[in-house]
């Protein structure tokens, strides 16, 4: 099986700065990592490359320095690693992005493309969507898991408190979200990242770069960042008082809210919805 995962490079979040001429992100000598949700997407890809075998490529668009986010992939066992790096697609929106990645992918072989879903800095969550959509596949976004079962692809998506099973023919798309495993930490593969341009891919210039790209940021500004509060549980007060305050938000009514009331043995005891545990604590106590 064949699967095509995109990564981007994302400047490291604390480090973000606005050029307030272009409205653009400063990307120049900003700390890059590899988009959170797309080591997520990576370590789903080579558990599908385990269990179905095949091959994971990474690709990714974006400026010579994102080679490292494609190292970074190939050190965690992704097997061949792409990077589209041409002056003639700087500046493109999503819309633009979504088109030249999916040329790029539709260029090769494949069953399955993965997508994080979303980037932390553009945050939109629509590239992989135009991906799909320019490329004829179906897709599933805010997937947790996946599997592969008789050739047949199985998703889990949760939206909200709802969770979604699906199967699906392949080829398609999965946006997958973050946190949903754990990476595997890369090791030195010897791989080495593919540096490739857009000559070849037989982009239509119009739909391309800065040009091509029918978004306009008009404005854009830091939010101010907001104060957290902050609790604090008067440590004099006795224990089963404090654990009350905590699991109550230290309040006392909440109108709608439903808050429970007990001794805290009891209320840890419901919380595990198991009794043992609230006689443990009667125990200690
Ligand atoms: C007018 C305009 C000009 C822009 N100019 C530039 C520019 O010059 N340089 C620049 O870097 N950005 C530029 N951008 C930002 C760029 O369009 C977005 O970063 C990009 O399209 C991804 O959007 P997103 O961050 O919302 O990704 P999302 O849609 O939130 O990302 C979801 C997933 O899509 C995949 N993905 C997203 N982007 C890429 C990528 N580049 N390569 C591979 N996979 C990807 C990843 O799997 C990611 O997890 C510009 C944006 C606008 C609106």
């Amino acid at each position: 099986m064949n699967i095509i995962v995109c990564v981007k490079q994302v400047p490291d979040t604390n480090e973000v700065k606005i050029d307030q001429k272009t409205n653009n992100l400063v990307r120049e000598g900003v700390p890059g990592i590899l988009n959170p949700y797309d080591q997520n997407c990576v370590e789903l890809a080579l558990r599908l490359r385990e269990q179905a075998g095949g091959k994971v490529t990474v690709v990714s668009m974006g400026p010579g320095q994102a080679k490292e986010a494609v190292q970074y992939c190939l050190d965690m066992g992704a097997d061949e690693g792409i990077l589209l790096s041409d002056r003639a697609v700087g500046g493109s929106d999503t819309l633009a992005t979504g088109y030249i990645l999916s040329r790029l992918i539709g260029s090769r072989d494949y069953d399955l493309v993965m997508c994080g879903n979303e980037a932390i800095d553009g945050c939109t969550g629509q590239v992989g969507p135009i991906i799909a959509g320019n490329l004829g596949l179906k897709q599933f976004t805010y997937v947790t898991d996946a599997k592969i079962k008789d050739g047949k692809l199985l998703v889990q998506r949760e939206v909200g408190k709802d969770l979604e099973l699906y199967e699906a023919s392949l080829p398609a798309v999965i946006c997958v979200q973050k946190d949903i495993n754990q990476p595997r930490k890369p090791v030195c593969s010897g791989r080495e990242v593919t540096v490739i341009n857009a000559e070849g891919l037989g982009l239509d210039a119009d739909r391309i770069g800065n040009h091509g790209s029918p978004t306009r940021v008009v404005k854009i500004r830091m939010s101010d960042a907001r104060v957290k509060s902050f609790f604090t549980v008067d440590d004099t007060l006795p224990w089963e008082e404090r654990i009350r305050f905590i699991i109550n938000g230290g309040i006392e009514s909440k109108g709608k809210v439903d808050l429970w009331r007990g001794s805290a043995g009891e209320l840890a005891g419901r919380i595990a919805g198991c009794p043992e545990v609230s006689r443990f604590l009667e125990d200690v106590r």
